[in-house]
């Protein structure tokens, strides 16, 4: 068994490693949807897109619905903030379509892989402003309205280039100034900027541009043009902003004469460098005015539908009827009364979502595995939760964990350090990654698991 230090696989996922240039892309990309399903050995995936992870009650209720009569009764929350389901019986494509498409889950055929939307879950929930953090008073920004602004316009076909040609892992970014979106490596990124402005750019850093934020939905759709341009005219089938080579990627000077076009007014941003944020941890969160919300993450990302019923119940008879699905695989809900959070989150603890910080399953993670995938070389899913049952290395300081079944490792974390449990065929190698290479690897059986998790979990 080798316990040589091996670099990360290229995942074209957020929070992926940083290479200049990525691979070339051959064939297009095999990203599952609400029409194109993915064949797994535990039956057929769907991912229903939510951009921004929004939902209403009702649409939540289909959801659960759905993966009660034709799924395998659990819903997934992926690392983007959109829902999947597993265990789809053959031939109920068709009904799935039709019941997303009733409940506005499914608004374009043809745009369903694009609508890859991630937005600041907290905004407007906390009190936070884009300038100086949480200020009595101060306007929020609305990322929730440019999400369903932008989902708009990507399914409007109106952008003058054919939106269709983005890759499903093309992603949009919209941040309301905190920086935990930004964290995700978005291929473009909007940030809010105080006094109705917002800043755009390619990837997470300058040159950018400022807009007026009532305009910054239109501007992103624009840069996705560009991209689409850019990509064309060096021959290129790169799936995402960062797999252009440096002098290939799209230009901020053409963007704006694109905005200019369609009369939208921008100045230049040099040297923009938007923070670095952490994402909404689990717990109470408290709002202006004795309102409050509730964030939670589900259990190894996956929820029962009776979880996610309980979740929906309290947002539709306490909150203001909306959920909001986090890339940290959680949810928020918003529009609690305030004396009545402590109570409901003891409730959704009690049904088995992790509710705190200190939890040793906050920022633990782990892929479909055994026996849903048939590449897995392990149950990991059955051997996480074993670790984590164990309650070592709890503590919100600990690093962020992730089982793998093979070296894909998808849907693994990124942004930071993290440990990288993967299964080997007779046990799992434990490293930390940072992104590029990993440190102190161990290989261990399933015996040992849980004392060297927690010991690379605390690693400084
Ligand atoms: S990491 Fe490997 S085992 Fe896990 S879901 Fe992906 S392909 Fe399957």
């Amino acid at each position: 068994m080798s316990t040589t230090p091996a670099p990360l696989p290229d995942r074209s996922g957020p929070g992926a490693g940083a290479p200049s240039a990525g691979p070339v892309r051959e064939r297009g990309d095999a990203c599952p949807g609400a029409l194109r399903l993915h064949a797994a050995d535990d039956g057929a995936l769907a991912r229903i897109r939510l951009p921004g992870g929004l939902l209403t009650v009702r649409q939540a209720g289909a959801l659960a619905r759905i993966a009660e009569e034709s799924g395998d009764g659990h819903l997934d929350l992926t690392s983007r903030g959109n829902v999947q389901l597993r265990g789809l019986a053959d031939g109920c494509g068709g009904t799935v379509a039709g019941q997303l498409r009733r409940h506005g889950l499914l608004p374009s055929d043809r745009h369903d892989r694009i609508r890859n939307v991630a937005a600041s879950p907290l905004c407007g929930v906390d009190g936070w402003t884009p300038d100086s953090g949480p200020v009595p008073g101060a306007a929020p920004a609305d990322v929730q309205g440019w999400a369903r602004e932008l989902d708009e316009l990507l399914c409007s076909d109106d952008a003058g280039t054919d939106l269709t040609e983005l890759s499903g892992r093309f992603l949009f970014g919209l941040d309301d100034g905190r920086g935990d979106i930004v964290a995700l490596r978005p291929d473009v990124t909007l940030i809010a900027s105080g006094a109705g402005q917002a800043g755009v750019c390619f990837g997470t850093t300058g040159p950018g541009l400022r807009v007026a934020a009532a305009d910054a939905p239109r501007a992103a759709v624009l840069a996705a043009a560009e991209f689409l341009a850019a990509r064309e005219a060096c021959g290129s089938t790169a799936w995402r902003v960062r797999e252009l080579a440096p002098g290939q990627r799209p230009s901020i000077a053409r963007l704006a004469d694109r905005l200019a076009a369609a009369g939208i007014s921008c100045t230049p941003l040099p040297g923009l460098r938007p923070p670095l944020g952490e994402p909404p941890a689990p717990g109470p969160v408290t709002g202006p005015g004795g309102v409050c919300a509730l964030s939670v993450t589900a259990p190894l990302g996956r929820l029962t539908v009776a979880q996610w019923r309980l979740a929906l119940r309290v947002a539709g008879e306490k909150g203001d009827r909306t959920l909001r699905v986090t890339p940290w695989r959680g949810l928020v809900v918003p529009g609690l009364p305030a004396q009545e959070a402590p109570g409901l989150l003891a409730e959704l603890a009690g049904a088995g979502f992790v509710t705190d910080a200190d939890s040793a399953w906050h920022r633990a993670g782990a892929c479909a595995g055994r026996p849903g995938c048939a590449k897995s070389l392990a149950d990991v899913r059955a051997d996480a939760a074993a670790c984590l049952a164990d309650g070592q290395a709890a503590g919100a300081a600990a690093l962020p964990v992730y089982w793998s079944g093979c070296e894909r490792r998808c849907g693994h974390p990124g942004g930071g350090p993290w440990v990288d449990v993967l299964a080997t065929g007779d046990g799992y190698r434990v490293a930390v990654q940072d992104g590029r290479r990993d440190t102190a690897p161990r290989t261990v059986t399933t015996a040992g698991l849980a004392g060297a998790v927690a010991a690379a979990r605390t690693t400084t």
